[in-house]
């Protein structure tokens, strides 16, 4: 009887996203198994591609031609059982395609020919040394014996200044043998040893709170500086004590060198790094590492999830709320649902860290579906700084229009002359077009939506939730002043305006555009550690993991950018970025302060973020969600569809809405808002538009869609480019 395999094809195209049968040739029946990496003849002009072989089955095909697998790949068993399990996984759960899933498993590059780097190395050789040789040729050998496979020839030739008549014959002698060596393009860097703690009473309670529980899923909830990283270290050290392998995942922004070097300090140089600036041959070399049991640490940005490994023991996810954790391309995974997939299939247990856990997370804390750990202290048990609101209408009204409150100048300038240092926060990343009253505060809004309305530049404002649309009002609705503004002022501006207002301070600022250059991150932190700057100003960069006991005063410049976000989290986000920034204030000896900018002084937000009281703030979050049908009590589903053809967009978009309506009346509270347009509404000459489903949105239904939507765009694949999210991070 033949063999058969089923096998996914590596292309985009969407009506190739299934298996295709293939026929296993005699010659390489015993070499062939799932998850192999092969390369077939595909299409009319049968042009050789990599495939994907995902189940293999014998049996008697007849009547129709099947092609043969042509070869096998570079690198034998790509992909494990379980991986394929998850691949499964990913296509059901985010709506993707086989090969996107796939792509997430294996290095990028792999497939393009990216393999280990190799040196010739001299090493000690295979025969014994008698006595005479070792004395004649002593510091050669011993040079090598201490850096045995570390040097080639040449090195030691022209760098250590050894004579390569010497090392030839000892070479051809047998002493000395020349050897090929693995280079790793990464992780050769030194690191300083960060010996281990011993650990507070908290610590140990939550720790044996993990071991204790039956649960596998635990979310440590703990403030800013309550020693979380401790207890992530200790339960790394724990698995390693068990031949098992960790994994500790961070938001890409807080894998600074300092936290590397504080996991390299500890667990050694066998920690493998892995994030999205990785060149692809530094990507092989951590997967490598990982899949050959080199590396039993893993630190890493989201697709550190996806690395090889073996015998896993515990999966760590600090700052579990962040939003990068959720990705943007396909597929759309959320990196925290993938932890439990494989918490399941490997068995073992998974940490969400926090100290403002995402709503979604904080609920099945409390619903007791996960355990909740609590660490409510910093470490040493110093308070947490003094928040302090500043209502900036009122210095409007008594004519003070510039950036600072005269709170926040006073304050500056005094932490200058006490020579401390000052972190100033503007969150840029928020869209700069929500209009409000700076008289009173008053912010436009949709009434369906309850989310801000986004300017346009016709004078028009639109809820990019609903469509709705209305002419922009010069004068507020609720206390008719005239003093109706758009907001938008970016880190830049707020430098041009710190060096016009404190001429002598020295100024730093980190954003995208100052952190561009491989080191840049690291020297301004640098410069801002070794106090040669005062002040540093920034976006979200710097509102965490940054630890500088020299800072005393942090500026919240505009909390209403985050605020006012067309966006259903912005309450939430507003809420975990206060507290983040707040604490990177106070960290040292002396007490902490922080000042909060903003035009809307009673939003809850901001209120409870003041008095540092989560639940109260979850509660009141969890009534408003609720309401709305919004996460965790609803889901969102977004089709998002771009084109530079605004006819066919359109035409598109009207077509899906037809046949949405239908699948849509077939489901109980589910609610269609759009086609509208979105919210940045052409990038690069193409159109954009959108649906958005809101509601009991379930896997079923928003396959359905999914389905739908790929039929309908294949009619239409060279003109419109199609997505589609679950619970999307933004709606621009
Ligand atoms: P978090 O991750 O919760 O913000 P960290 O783990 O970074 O907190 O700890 C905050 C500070 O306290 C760090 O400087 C850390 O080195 C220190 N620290 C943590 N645990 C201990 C301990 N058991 N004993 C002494 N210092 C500790
Ligand atoms: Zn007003
Ligand atoms: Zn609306």
């Amino acid at each position: 009887m033949k063999k058969y395999a089923e096998i996914i094809i590596n292309s985009d195209a969407l009506d190739i996203d299934k298996p295709f049968t293939y026929e296993i040739p005699e010659e390489l029946k015993h070499e062939i198994k799932i998850g192999q990496w092969v390369k077939v003849p595909f299409g009319v002009k049968n042009s050789l591609v990599d495939g994907f072989i995902l189940s293999i089955k014998e049996e008697e095909i007849k009547g129709i031609r099947i092609k043969k697998i042509k070869s096998i790949g570079a690198i034998e068993s790509l992909l494990s059982e379980n991986d394929l399990k998850l691949i499964y996984f990913i296509r059901e759960s985010y709506l993707c395609k086989y090969i996107d899933a796939i792509k997430l498993l294996i290095p990028q590059g792999i497939l393009k020919g990216t393999k280990n780097k190799y040196k010739m190395v001299v090493a000690i050789g295979d025969n014994s040394l008698d006595s005479n040789t070792l004395n004649k040729y002593k510091d050669i050998i011993s040079f090598i014996k201490d850096n045995n496979g570390k040097f080639n020839k040449s090195e030691l030739v022209n760098l250590y200044k050894f004579s390569l008549y010497k090392i030839n014959k000892l070479v051809s002698d047998g002493y000395l043998k020349i050897e090929e060596e693995i280079v790793y393009r990464y992780n050769n860097k030194k690191y300083i040893e960060y010996s281990e703690r011993k650990l507070t009473e908290d610590q140990i309670k939550v720790l044996n709170q993990i071991k204790d529980s039956n649960k596998k899923i635990f979310l440590l909830k703990g403030v800013t500086g309550s020693g979380k990283t401790e207890i992530y270290m200790k339960l790394v050290s724990e698995a390693i004590s068990k031949e098992k392998s960790a994994i500790i995942l961070v938001p890409e922004i807080s894998l600074t060198p300092q936290m590397i070097e504080r996991f390299k300090g500890r667990f050694g140089r066998e920690v493998a790094v892995f994030h999205s600036k990785l060149s692809d041959g530094e990507r092989y070399d951590e997967w490598y590492r990982v899949k050959e049991c080199k590396a039993k640490v893993i630190i890493g940005a989201r697709s550190a999830l996806f690395l090889p490994v073996s015998n896993l023991g515990v999966i760590i996810i600090d700052e579990e709320h962040e939003n990068t954790y959720k990705s943007e391309q396909n597929p759309r995974y959320v990196t925290r649902e993938i932890a439990e997939f494989l918490s399941e299939v490997k068995d073992c247990k998974v940490i969400l860290g926090s100290a403002t856990p995402s709503i979604e997370t904080y609920y099945r804390a409390i619903t007791g579906e996960i355990e909740l750990l609590e660490l409510n202290n910093r470490v040493d048990n110093k308070p947490m700084p003094i928040m302090d609101i500043v209502d900036m209408r009122e210095e409007l009204n008594s004519g003070n229009i510039s950036m600072f409150s005269r709170k926040l100048f006073t304050e500056i300038k005094e932490a200058l002359y006490r020579k401390e240092q000052i972190i100033l926060f503007l969150n840029r990343r928020g869209f700069s077009t929500f209009v409000s009253c700076r008289s009173c505060g008053y912010v436009f809004k949709c009434h369906k939506c309850d989310i801000s309305m986004t300017y346009h530049k016709n004078g028009y404002l639109i809820c990019h939730y609903c469509g709705y649309t209305e002419r922009q009002q010069k004068i507020c609705p609720k206390c008719k002043s005239k003093y109706v503004k758009h907001f938008g002022a970016g880190t830049e501006r707020v430098e041009e305006e710190v060096k016009k207002y404190f001429k002598d301070a020295r100024v730093l600022r980190m954003d995208v555009d100052t952190t561009r250059s491989k080191n840049a991150h690291e020297d301004i932190y640098n410069l801002f550690k070794n106090r040669k700057g005062d002040i540093l100003i920034g976006t979200q960069m710097i509102s965490k993991g940054l630890d500088f006991e020299n800072v005393t005063l942090v500026g919240i410049l505009a909390a209403d950018m985050s605020i006012n976000i067309p966006d259903y989290r912005s309450a939430e986000r507003t809420f975990q970025i206060v507290t983040q920034v707040a604490g990177r204030a106070g960290r040292g000896a002396k007490e902490g302060k922080v000042i909060v900018q903003t035009y809307n002084p009673d939003h809850y937000s901001l209120n409870y973020a003041k008095s540092y009281n989560y639940e109260g703030f979850y509660n009141e979050e969890f009534t408003a969600r609720g309401l709305m049908y919004y996460p965790p009590f609803g889901k969102i589903l977004l089709i998002n569809a771009s084109s530079k053809n605004e006819k066919i967009l359109m035409d598109f978009m009207a077509l899906l809405k037809d046949n949405f309506e239908k699948i849509k009346d077939e489901y109980n509270n589910v609610e269609m808002l759009g086609p509208v347009s979105c919210i940045i509404s052409k990038i690069k000459d193409n159109y954009r538009w959108q649906i958005l489903f809101k509601g009991e949105l379930s896997l079923d239904f928003c396959k359905k869609i999914k389905d739908k939507l790929y039929q309908l765009n294949k009619n239409v694949y060279n003109e419109v480019k199609a997505t589609i999210d679950i619970n999307p991070n933004n709606l621009t």
